[in-house]
């Protein structure tokens, strides 16, 4: 994809594209969608993609032998080829949609995993990985007999690269890791994983849902084996995501679901798979999604993936130096220079979901508890944590309002430990 801005980078023009952004919470709070991790929102543009997609062209893919089914397939594999230049995949063989991103660990924890892995071998994962990159490779353990390592992190949320490479033996499968740790906010070295990873004899799965949304994805650059992510973190609808897969090793794995459309061949004794990708996409696939993330790829594209990450940083840097303004709040992960768009804390003597409470009543929506990363959490020794997490259209007055919204919950919560004291 181009690395040079399209168009000039303008918040408010942007946000105007955003129809939800226009909200007011609680009577008079303008909403202030600081949950961008959970899931973004979606520009008209995208919204309207949808609505036309139903109204003119929906039919189901690959089947019918008429006009619209065509019309319908055409745009499917036109999808394709948006998701395929926008991660510089090599070939469209090599996208596969699923249903999101944990769809696509799944699938290959089931179909590369049941096929490749065996008791004794090593599957290494970090303390950092979300849930959806952890429990399919214990369910996968527990089917092979198969063991899990994890790469430590230090306390400022950095992965331990030296550990990586003493667990790194001929053993090792596997190494599965997050580009973009949903909590810390740390943008991982993921070459440099691949490159040692792929010394050892290993191959790689990149967790990319928190990354391929907020900076320009170079699949090839990275060298990653697999890449797992989701289309409604980056505008697109709810309902679709991506497995990238390089095309030997996609076409060496048995199919995972079985059922229509994956097939050449069936007869009552067994049946022939169908090329990729269509081999891993059973049944009807998420058409209209599909379509809808074929729209948002290309409002990014026009936005720019260098400015979106340039906007973003400026976001992170101006919430630590909010948050680091306020005693008693820990923030965890590293710098600010380090991060994606996220910025996870913890409040002295406030329960994050107290914190995430008040936050609302300002019209400020964040996230509390432990966001799918419990071993991490028990990692960093806190229970859960609150999370604000942005995207290209919020703005840094916003931030200033978290900052506000942040220091009346402390008061709040002091006045009433002073009254429970006294
Ligand atoms: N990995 C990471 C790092 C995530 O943040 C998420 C979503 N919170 C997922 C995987 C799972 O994505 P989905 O729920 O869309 O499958």
């Amino acid at each position: 994809m181009s690395t040079t801005d399209a168009v000039p980078f303008d918040p408010q023009a942007i946000r105007a594209d955003f129809p939800i952004l226009a909200t007011v919470v609680h009577g008079d709070k303008p909403l202030v969608y600081f949950d961008n991790a959970a899931t973004t929102q979606r520009p008209r543009q995208v919204i309207s993609s949808l609505v036309e997609a139903y109204e003119q062209h929906y039919a189901n893919v690959h089947r019918g032998i008429h006009w619209l089914s065509e019309q319908s397939t055409d745009l499917y594999e036109e999808a394709r080829e948006a998701v395929r230049r926008f991660i510089h995949a090599r070939t469209q063989q090599e996208v596969v949609f699923t249903t999101g991103a944990t769809a696509a660990i799944n699938l290959v924890a089931r179909s590369w995993g049941d096929q490749q892995v065996g008791a004794g071998d090593e599957i290494v994962l970090t303390e950092m990985e979300h849930h959806s990159n952890i429990v399919p490779w214990q369910q996968l353990a527990e089917r092979t007999g198969c063991t899990l390592r994890f790469v430590p992190i230090t306390d400022d949320g950095f992965l331990i690269l030296e550990a990586l490479d003493d667990l790194l033996n001929e053993r090792t499968r596997l190494v599965a890791v997050t580009a973009v740790s949903n909590v810390l906010g740390t943008v991982n070295p993921v070459a440099q994983i691949v490159s040692r990873a792929h010394a050892a004899g290993a191959r790689v799965l990149v967790d990319a849902a928190q990354s391929v949304p907020h900076a320009a994805t170079d699949v090839q650059a990275w060298g990653a084996d697999f890449v797992a992510f989701s289309g409604h973190k980056m505008l697109g609808p709810s309902g679709v995501g991506v497995l990238y897969g390089r095309e030997e090793l996609l076409e060496a794995m048995p199919p995972f679901l079985g059922g229509g459309s994956m097939i050449r061949r069936v007869t009552l004794e067994g049946f022939e798979p169908a090329d990729l990708p269509a081999k891993f996409e059973a049944g009807t696939p998420p058409i209209v999604p599909a379509l809808g993330l074929a729209a948002a790829i290309k409002y990014l594209e026009q936005i720019g993936m260098d400015a979106i990450r340039r906007h973003e940083m400026q976001l992170t840097a101006r919430a630590h130096e909010v948050l680091e303004a306020l005693d008693g709040v820990r923030l965890l992960g590293p710098a600010p220079e380090h991060k994606a768009g996220i910025t996870s804390f913890v409040v002295q003597g406030i329960h994050a979901h107290d914190i995430a409470q008040i936050m609302d009543q300002h019209g400020v929506a964040i996230r509390a508890g432990h966001h799918c990363t419990m071993p991490l959490h028990k990692r960093l020794g806190v229970a859960a944590s609150s999370r604000a997490s942005y995207y290209f259209y919020n703005t840094l007055e916003e931030i200033d309002q978290l900052g506000i919204a942040l220091r009346d919950a402390q008061r709040i919560f002091r006045r009433g430990q002073r009254r429970n004291d006294g």
